[in-house]
């Protein structure tokens, strides 16, 4: 056992929280390794496990009565605080103004939960979870091996086995980790942009006034929304809101951010330096510098200084993630050469064949119905691509 402890996690320690199954095993061979480590159920699971029992017909639960119970079962489940949980808890067992009649077993049953609440109902969880309440890290990880790695194959070789994990696996997680530093990947992104249109665009914007700092601590804030006040500790990357008690970024989290240029560790990975990190992985020292991955510019926000999400903590200056001045003026001049460029070939290739009639109208049409960036892109990409750019003499498509 002790041998185990030591090399387990390549000697490192232990993560300090595990969520694992419902399985009586499982948990106690944690418990006796890990003593001091918490441990805490998948949350889908403990819902599937009481639905399962409550639609058991030798429990003798009335099917009118099921799915009632189920609703008081989750109220405790999703509590906010421990003494929500509990109240919840008193309210399904018939205790405190229940409504609906109590049956013996289903007390017994819910006894027998509320001895193990704390693996189970989220309002004994905090930020250490961040955010996660269900295994499905491990579970994909598996259903990449069999899918990606076997392609749903069982019978393999051993030698077989051995090949496909060091060439096949290395393959696809070369691929997405690179995807992922490429900017390929828009999930965080997408993010991000919920976060801000939540925090700034809804129909009660946090406003710069919203934010207070508290005095004695560089990196807490108390955040008024909906008048509500919530409190923002930035280091411990949690708020006092439902999502971030759990350690989930919240839109709290993102106005702190963006009026204060402070990101703590749970900042969704749309930086040049998290990009650059997870290239890294796949290419070492060939990895491309810093200021390559910098060009993934987002549209609409400017994601903060590399400097300033050092272990959440950072100056504050409201210098924004965009390339520098004097580089940026450039960027902008070459933009302007270029479209004047385009202008200027659009007019001599109009000038010189002087076209006229229903193309040319379609064409305007088509250019008045462009209203977005990406439109504009496609317009470009795809312009004048029926004209072949090379004429070669007596080729011919042979079928
Ligand atoms: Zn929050």
């Amino acid at each position: 056992m002790d041998i185990m402890k030591e090399s387990a996690f390549n000697g490192k320690g232990a993560p300090a929280t595990f969520i694992t199954d419902d399985s009586e095993a499982e948990i106690n061979i944690m418990k006796k390794i890990w003593p001091s480590n918490s441990n805490f159920l998948f949350i889908f699971h403990v819902g599937q496990a009481v639905w399962r029992w409550l639609w058991d017909s030798k429990n003798g639960i009335p099917n009118d009565s099921r799915r009632q119970l189920m609703s008081y079962f989750q109220s405790i489940l999703y509590a906010e605080s421990p003494a929500c949980a509990k109240e919840a808890y008193l309210n399904a067992i018939g205790y405190i103004g229940s409504c609906i009649p109590t049956y013996p077993l289903w007390n017994a049953y819910l006894m027998q939960m509320w001895n193990r609440t704390e693996l189970r109902c989220l309002a004994f969880r905090d930020e250490s979870v961040k955010g996660h309440n269900t295994n499905n890290f491990s579970e994909v990880a598996i259903r990449i091996f069999k899918d990606e790695v076997l392609s749903r194959v069982r019978a393999y070789n051993v030698i077989t086995l051995i090949d496909f994990c060091s060439t096949t696996l290395e393959g696809y997680s070369t691929r997405r980790l690179q995807e992922f530093a490429n900017s390929r990947n828009p999930g965080p992104r997408l993010f991000l942009e919920k976060m801000k249109k939540n925090s700034l665009d809804s129909r009660n914007p946090i406003n710069p006034e919203h934010l207070k700092k508290i005095q004695c601590n560089e990196s807490q804030f108390s955040v008024l929304s909906e008048n509500i006040t919530y409190f923002v500790d930035v280091l411990s990357a949690c708020c006092s809101c439902s999502a971030g008690r759990l350690g989930k970024f919240c839109k709290h989290q993102f106005a702190v951010n963006y009026y204060y240029n402070i990101c703590g560790k749970n900042f969704p990975a749309v930086g040049a330096k998290e990009k650059h990190e997870i290239a890294c992985l796949p290419l070492g020292q060939e990895a491309p510098p810093v200021a390559f991955y910098q060009q993934f510019r987002l549209n609409s926000y400017d994601i903060p200084t590399l400097d300033s999400c050092i272990d959440g903590i950072a100056p504050s200056t409201t210098q924004s993630f965009t390339a520098s001045p004097s580089s940026e003026h450039d960027i902008q001049l070459e933009t302007n050469e270029q479209q004047e460029k385009l202008i200027k070939a659009f007019r001599d290739t109009l000038e010189k064949f002087d076209p006229s009639g229903p193309a040319m109208e379609k064409a305007l049409m088509r250019l008045k119905k462009i209203s977005s960036e990406g439109q504009c892109e496609s317009m470009l990409a795809t312009l004048s691509s029926n004209v072949s750019l090379k004429k070669s003499s007596g080729v011919a498509i042979r079928v």
